[in-house]
């Protein structure tokens, strides 16, 4: 299948639309596309093919013939290597292709597109890659006439299900770490943010990854996420996504073959400054922790802790921040805010602003959609405060630029306060104290925890959720444990047979 071309403000870029099954384009089998829109505008930019479970059936098959095969045995952990460097290298050479096709399928800015996703992206290949021929076992010349060593084998077929609010950033989080370890995958984006995965294969195509390696799948979740996550061949799945979506993965797994099962989930992150913090510092990373990707984070710091006897001070500085974000067309001068991404989590913020009004919170900033005059989603930074525990804005998971603001007297009060939730991803405190901050981040019970910063995620490092925001570590060499099996061999250095006893 050819390539299109899709025109975005006047630039033209070549965009492959298939589904990629063993390293080649090709139609899903019942031929149908579905709509792309770009967020600012609500309009269709563009048809990509549609996956179903018979697609999955023969990108699974494609990526177990080629794990099974001599030749991707003798390819071997350098030549992956080198592969995932020339990737890299040819991000770098389509670095503006690879922002302009984040900013129209998500809604980012070019600021954040080309200083995070897909630097960060890169920087993930070039990780993993030094990864590649470092996977080693143990050996064991302890055990007295046994030699035991391990060996590190790769785990299998990966299926491996994305989302839409860092699509090529999952991609590379996803494949780098599958394909260093020599595992295939077959992976899936998500259906309204399908377009870099679709760059991203042509580029793997171009970087001599073997046929079958990597295979994409776009669709919807019900149909090709589902056909993966209860696929009888499918060894293990990688899944970021919705809690929801993830106790379904986890149910399809155990129903199946269970496969093995790691899973990013959501996040209600609580962000906390004590009085002996910076103020200015703490203000800045506190308006980051819910500006970056407008809120669309799992890691979003959505609970703002203060201290009572700086809240005032704190709370007037930090809406002054947020007032002065300018929300608007992604693609236009000065807008540090685009669109929220979807019709359906635009729609989903506005019913959480609704049941934060219900319930009794002020609305001290923001609160409501912005209407631009056209069809795109866009969404005021908001501020609550005047809130409860048990408030829905407090508890649950929103997505968008929307947080709440809350007074505390004590340590232990706000320990207790950030870690009553049922998440568990990310915490954040701001403070000069340094035993503080090491009581405190070891109290947290989140994966991720942050002192005097927020949002600030490195590849080299695990990341991953306590309590319902998941199961295992991405990135860091913990994400390597994921994608190996242990093997055990002992070797008889002359142990005689064991009798029964009766001699
Ligand atoms: P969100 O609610 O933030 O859109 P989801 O968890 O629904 O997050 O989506 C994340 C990814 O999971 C997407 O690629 C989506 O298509 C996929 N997905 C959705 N439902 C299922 C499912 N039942 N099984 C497997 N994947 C799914």
């Amino acid at each position: 299948m050819s390539a299109q071309t899709l025109e975005v403000h006047g630039k033209k870029i070549s965009l492959p639309t298939g589904l990629f099954i063993g390293g080649e384009f090709k139609k899903a089998r019942e031929g149908r596309t579905f709509p792309i829109e770009n967020p600012a505008t609500g309009k269709e930019i563009i048809q990509v093919q549609e996956g179903q479970a018979e697609d999955v059936d023969d990108a699974v098959a494609a990526a177990r013939k080629t794990f099974k095969s001599k030749e991707y045995e003798e390819f071997g952990a350098v030549n992956r290597a080198k592969c995932m460097i020339k990737l890299a290298d040819l991000m770098e050479e389509h670095f503006e292709e690879l922002v302009t096709l984040e900013m129209v399928d998500t809604g980012k800015t070019r600021h954040q597109a080309s200083n995070l996703d897909v630097p960060a992206s890169i920087g993930t290949l070039r990780y993993y890659a030094g990864w590649a021929d470092k996977i080693l076992g143990q050996s064991n010349s302890d055990i007295p006439k046994v030699f035991g060593y391990t060996r590190r084998e790769p785990v299998g077929v990966c299926g491996q299900i994305i989302p839409w609010n860092f699509p090529l950033l999952m991609f590379t989080w996803k494949i780098a770490p599958a394909f260093a370890t020599g595992n295939t995958v077959v992976i899936k984006s998500a259906e309204t943010t399908p377009l870099n995965a679709l760059k991203m294969c042509e580029l793997i195509q171009k970087a001599g990854f073997p046929a079958g390696s990597v295979n994409l799948v776009s669709g919807y979740g019900k149909t090709v996420g589902a056909a993966i996550a209860q696929h009888m061949d499918v060894d293990k799945v990688a899944f970021t996504g919705s809690t929801a979506t993830g106790r379904n993965i986890l149910r399809a797994a155990a129903n199946s073959n269970l496969k093995k099962v790691t899973l990013e989930l959501g996040g209600k992150s609580p962000n906390i400054v004590f009085p002996d913090a910076d103020l200015e510092k703490a203000v800045d990373w506190s308006v980051w922790g819910i500006h970056m990707n407008f809120g669309q984070t799992c890691h979003a710091g959505t609970r703002i802790y203060v201290h009572e006897d700086i809240y005032d001070k704190f709370l007037e500085a930090y809406t002054t921040k947020m007032k002065a974000i300018q929300v608007g067309d992604n693609f236009g001068e000065g807008v540090s805010q685009g669109p929220q991404q979807s019709k359906m989590q635009y729609e989903k913020i506005q019913s959480y602003l609704k049941a934060g009004k219900d319930e009794g919170a002020t609305v001290h900033l923001g609160g409501k959609a912005k209407d631009l005059g056209n069809e795109g989603y866009y969404i005021e930074p908001t501020i609550f405060t005047d809130v409860t525990p048990n408030m829905k804005i407090v508890k649950e998971e929103i997505f968008g630029p929307v947080v709440v603001v809350a007074k505390f007297k004590s340590e232990e009060e706000v320990i207790e306060l950030a870690n009553d939730t049922t998440y568990g991803l990310a915490a954040g405190i701001h403070t000069k104290d340094y035993e503080r901050a090491v009581r405190v981040t070891s109290a947290l019970k989140a994966g991720t925890t942050w002192v005097n910063m927020f949002n600030f995620v490195h590849w080299s490092m695990p990341f991953g959720g306590y309590k319902e925001s998941g199961i295992g570590r991405e990135c860091g060499d913990a994400a390597l444990e994921n994608y190996t099996e242990t093997k055990t061999v002992y070797w008889n250095m002359g142990m005689p047979p064991p009798t029964d006893g009766s001699k």
